[in-house]
């Protein structure tokens, strides 16, 4: 998961890595607000999305003045489909050069990738930088890559890159990152600053690491979909927050499948899940959260379950789903298939409690019907 600027300078800072003095305002905290110094400062809105800066989502600004008003103007927006509930407040860096420096796990290598160019900022991907692979993934070895790609750079400037390559190094391998990208990298007589941070984590792995998972459950709003695996333990991730139909699913790959067939038929699938239906045992609370996420969406219309029953006893499963019918509010017509072990047990089950259900045995037709339902 791509981490907000701020979470990702901090995460680098703690391995040495240089970044500018700013301040993380949250929407309401504006009000007030001041630096010392004598700017210039730039305001950066906090989404978990590249190309900030063509989206007008980053500004330099010359007093304190204008940095009220940007942080007024970003705060409450949406940029690159992220809400914007957070802004960085920075010193802005002037008159250095700006670099591009990334190192990034090659997983088909299984080495560590870096990469570098002296023509860092938002161009950058025009002109491929150029890059070296390591074929192991350690810090010797990508210290050593690192010199082939920095042969080109000035003395003055190498010396200041390897201290950064060093600490992104150690950042990425300490943490178990899968990128850590510096664009722009400043670089001037102080050495070197990094301009922004482009961090991505392993979830899995920060599961298992509290500072790591206490960095992604202190932002419920900037890592919803993060935040709702670590606590709930499996995945439900909103695609589309005007969705019209809300998926309870399980499998990554069926339930790629059916947000695909949605698409395909016209609709707009609110969300991807993946119930992990072999670790409900006999407990509806997941069944239950999903129900609730769904019908917290008010352009939502319809309900669409799909459950293909290998391990899973459907029998229990139409229990569980009968149970979390009885205990959430939901209010829009449920569609249902269910295939494979115990179907028959589990659409009794469902025919009893909750009539007004209704089953198909094909997923095209159960996105049909969904269709119909949706837009009559
Ligand atoms: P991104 O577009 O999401 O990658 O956001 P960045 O943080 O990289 O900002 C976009 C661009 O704004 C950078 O490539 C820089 O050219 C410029 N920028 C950002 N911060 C500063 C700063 O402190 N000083 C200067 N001069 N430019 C900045
Ligand atoms: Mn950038």
């Amino acid at each position: 998961m791509l981490l907000i600027e701020a979470d990702g300078k901090a995460l680098l800072a703690r391995h040495g890595l240089a970044v500018p003095r700013a301040a993380l305002v949250r929407a309401g905290e504006a009000a007030g607000f001041c630096l010392d110094g004598s700017g210039p400062w730039v305001v950066k809105a906090q989404v978990p999305a590249g190309g900030r800066g063509k989206a007008g989502g980053i500004v330099l600004c010359r007093t304190p003045e204008e940095v009220e008003v940007s942080l007024a103007r970003l705060l409450g927006t949406t940029l690159r489909g992220h809400p914007v509930t957070a802004c960085l407040v920075e010193e802005a860096v002037c008159g250095a050069a700006e670099h591009y420096l990334s190192l990034m796990v090659d997983p088909a290598g299984l080495g560590i990738r870096i990469a570098w160019s002296r023509a860092g900022g938002v161009e950058v991907e025009s002109a491929a930088p150029p890059a070296a692979c390591t074929t192991s993934p350690d810090e010797a070895a990508i210290l050593a890559a690192a010199e082939e790609i920095l042969a080109t750079a000035d003395p003055a400037e190498r010396t200041a890159l390897r201290g950064a390559v060093r600490d992104l190094a150690r950042a990425l391998l300490a943490e178990g990152l899968l990128l850590v990208e510096v664009n722009p990298l400043f670089i001037g007589s102080f050495g070197t600053l990094a301009g922004d941070a482009k961090v991505v984590l392993d979830l899995n792995l920060a599961e298992g690491q509290a500072d790591l998972r206490a960095l992604v459950l202190a932002r419920p709003d900037a890592y919803p979909d993060a935040v709702r695996k670590l606590q709930e333990g499996f995945d439900y991730v909103e695609l589309d927050p005007e969705g019209e139909v809300g998926l309870v699913t399980t499998g990554a790959g069926l339930s790629m499948v059916v947000v695909d067939e949605m698409t395909a038929a016209g609709l707009r699938p609110l969300n991807f899940c993946d119930l992990r239906t072999g670790q409900l045992r006999g407990d509806p609370t997941r069944l239950v959260r999903v129900l609730d996420w769904i019908s917290a969406r008010p352009s939502v219309c319809v309900v669409l379950v799909n459950i293909f029953a290998g391990i899973t006893d459907l029998g229990e499963f139409g229990r569980l789903l009968s149970d979390a019918l009885d205990r959430t509010g939901l209010r829009l017509p449920v569609v249902a298939r269910l295939v494979g072990t115990g179907a028959a047990a589990g659409r009794a089950e469902l025919a009893r409690r909750h009539p007004g259900v209704i089953v198909e045995d094909d997923l095209l037709a159960a996105v049909a019907r969904a269709a119909t339902l949706c837009k009559p």
